[in-house]
């Protein structure tokens, strides 16, 4: 298996699409805008001089990373010779439904297709297949050219040889592979996300401020990043669909969202990438805490 297709170049698709390619394998990076693609490619560029820089790489190895390398805007034309495709676009369901509708008609019969949802069932985007036998989750951490973690997600149907593939595959990319089945949040988010909402509920109880909550986590648990920190990196609109689909599937209040969590996301407070979250990101990315209103 030598021909990947990653769909979707935005933070998870570059690096999914940067780690392939380091290891040698030809990426077909594909995405609906030429500007991601640009800006994607763009982000490769200056994750890998960072690694040339940090002796991690070699100049030559950076060279034929990029080479590895081709993008498309048209997805039968980057998907119709390739092994494996790796889909990374925006989590939405419906959108995801029409991808592998799509794919399902334009890969060839052997090839894997595996998605990178956070949350989305496996079982249902294979459903929309004719091949859900060869459909997987293929869950990567980011930043991914750093995580070691993939979380390999098989869904009602997936073969044994499927997982197989797609286990020796991330292996192969020096990643470790854990191997879990398709229940809502997976593994990693279902302990994840209750603890990011338990963090947010206890800063909404006037419990202790926003630093107060990260230290106690990042000093008493010897986490590397607080978890409000870590709800900003991630995206409070990423957090809150997450919770939801966990609320919807388990009927389960402890997965409700907290009230705070739903205003910040309607205010359009996203976290790092709209400028504010938990932190202040406005000023050279200086963290300042803005969430005092909060304490009683
Ligand atoms: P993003 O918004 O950064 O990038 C999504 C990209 O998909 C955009 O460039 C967009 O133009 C492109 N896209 C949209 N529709 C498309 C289509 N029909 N064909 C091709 N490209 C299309 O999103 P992201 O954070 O990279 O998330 C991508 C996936 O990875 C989601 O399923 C998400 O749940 C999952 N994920 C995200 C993280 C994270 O920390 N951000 C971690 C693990 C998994």
């Amino acid at each position: 298996m030598k021909n990947i297709a990653v769909i979707g170049a935005g933070t998870m698709g570059n690096g999914i699409a940067h780690t392939f390619a380091q290891f040698n394998f030809k990426v077909n990076l594909i995405d609906i805008q030429q500007a991601s693609l640009d800006k994607g490619l763009a982000t490769i560029t200056k994750n890998l001089d960072r690694m040339v820089l940090k002796e991690t790489i070699s100049e030559t190895d950076k060279t034929n990373t990029l080479k590895n390398i081709t993008t498309f805007t048209n997805l039968e034309e980057g998907v119709k010779s390739v092994d494996l495709v790796v889909e990374a676009a925006t989590e939405n369901l419906d959108l995801k439904l029409k991808i592998f509708r799509d794919l399902d008609k334009f890969c060839s019969k052997d090839a894997i297709l595996a998605s990178n949802t956070s949350s989305i069932s496996i079982t249902q985007i294979a459903a929309a297949t004719s091949r859900p036998q060869q459909v997987i989750g293929m869950h990567f951490m980011n930043p991914v050219p750093i995580m070691k973690l993939v979380e390999i997600i098989k869904g009602y149907s997936t073969s044994d040889a499927t997982y197989s593939t797609v286990e020796s595959l991330s292996k192969e990319l020096k990643k470790v592979p854990v191997e879990v089945n398709d229940y809502p949040g997976f593994v990693a988010n279902r302990i994840l996300m209750p603890m990011i909402n338990e963090a947010i509920e206890t800063l909404y109880n006037g419990v202790a401020g926003v630093k107060e909550i990260d230290t106690v986590m990042m000093l008493g648990m010897a986490h590397p990043m607080g978890p409000l920190a870590l709800a900003d990196f991630i995206g409070l609109d990423v957090c809150l669909s997450i919770l939801k689909v966990m609320y919807d599937g388990f009927k389960n209040p402890k997965y409700a969202p907290c009230p705070l969590l739903v205003n910040m996301v309607m205010a359009g407070k996203l976290g790092a990438k709209s400028g504010e979250g938990f932190y202040d990101y406005s000023e050279n990315r200086k963290a300042e805490v803005v969430s005092k209103m909060f304490l009683k």
